[in-house]
């Protein structure tokens, strides 16, 4: 298929079943994500974030839809094909630095590890490792184990390890969730200098508000479906420079959108509403009273 998107899921659906209950995590989302993007995914806890990602890992299948990465389809992908998609078209940072770094390996020989599982041969891989480490900051703590570095550290380091083969998307899933504000501005600015330097696709799951700061694009999912989109622009007018963020709300292929809660409270907006064509705009008004006149009291 031509596809202009590295990653474009469309309708994509979640349904995990337990015993007698069946939880809806994506119902229809639709996302798109451009060739070497650097974009968050935001969204309250329970919202699918980490759901998304992990399909996006090719860690677990979607229920119905479409997705498709890098032109490959995850729906319909073999369990081999899958494993290969794993090993070399996607790095994966874990929230919790421990589930990211063999405890008893230092730096270097945990960024060998997936090179050499990979039949890269030992001098090559140590050369490797050592090349990621520098990129991530951590050329100064070759041989400090996991427990010997900070949490910051140990994430950048874990960076290091989802890149070693080189994978053209690099996925995180609340990495700097465990960190402080120091920390965790180092590990934003080594994504943004590896997605600048490489080219590498970066998607952030994070629950952090100031992300939109640091980011190219923020999309929100509520309820497992994405809802709103917050775009990072810098503008240039003369000698000043002026970052703005404007935000959107998302319209899938039926028309549908979310209207955020809180304008729906305050016009006591309920089930129905009528929609109107304005002069260049649409409107979405209560449907007690068309003309938009408030109700008193
Ligand atoms: P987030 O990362 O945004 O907090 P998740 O994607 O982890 O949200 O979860 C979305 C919904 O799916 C939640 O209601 C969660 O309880 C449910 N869920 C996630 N994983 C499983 C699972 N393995 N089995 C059953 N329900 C799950
Ligand atoms: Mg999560």
């Amino acid at each position: 298929m031509s596809d202009d998107f590295y990653i474009r899921c469309e309708d994509l659906f979640k349904i995990y079943k337990t015993a007698n209950l069946e939880v809806v995590a994506l119902r229809g989302l639709d996302l798109r994500i451009a060739a070497g993007e650097f974009m968050a995914i935001v969204g309250a806890s329970g919202s699918g974030k980490s759901t998304l990602l992990n399909i996006l890992a090719g860690l677990d299948t979607p229920s119905a839809g479409r997705c498709f990465v890098g032109g490959e389809d995850l729906l319909t992908m073999s369990s081999g094909d899958m494993v290969r998609y794993r090993r070399k078209k996607v790095g994966f940072v874990w929230q919790q630095t421990g589930r990211n770094l063999v405890p008893y390996l230092d730096a270097v020989q945990n960024v060998e590890v997936p090179l050499v599982l990979d039949g890269v041969p030992a001098a090559r891989a140590r050369e490797r490792a050592t090349h990621l480490l520098e990129l991530v900051l951590m050329g100064h703590r070759l041989n400090h184990k996991p427990e010997q570095l900070s949490g910051g550290e140990q994430q950048r380091v874990s960076i290091a390890v989802a890149l070693a083969n080189n994978p053209p998307l690099l996925l995180a899933d609340e990495p700097t969730g465990e960190l402080d504000s120091v920390g965790a501005d180092t590990v934003y600015d080594v994504f943004r200098s590896l997605n600048k330097d490489l080219g590498t696709t970066v998607v952030i799951v994070t629950h952090d508000p100031d992300i939109a700061a640091r980011v190219d694009r923020v999309v929100a999912i509520r309820d497992g479906r994405t809802s709103t989109e917050i775009h990072r622009r810098v503008y240039f007018e003369g000698a000043k420079t002026e970052i703005v963020h404007e935000e959107f709300v998302l319209i899938d292929a039926a028309g549908r959108l979310q209207i955020p809660r809180e304008y729906l409270e305050r016009l006591d907006i309920h089930e129905r509403a009528r929609v109107l064509m304005g002069e260049g705009r649409v409107e979405v008004r209560p449907e007690a009273n068309p003309r938009g006149t408030r109700r008193s009291g």
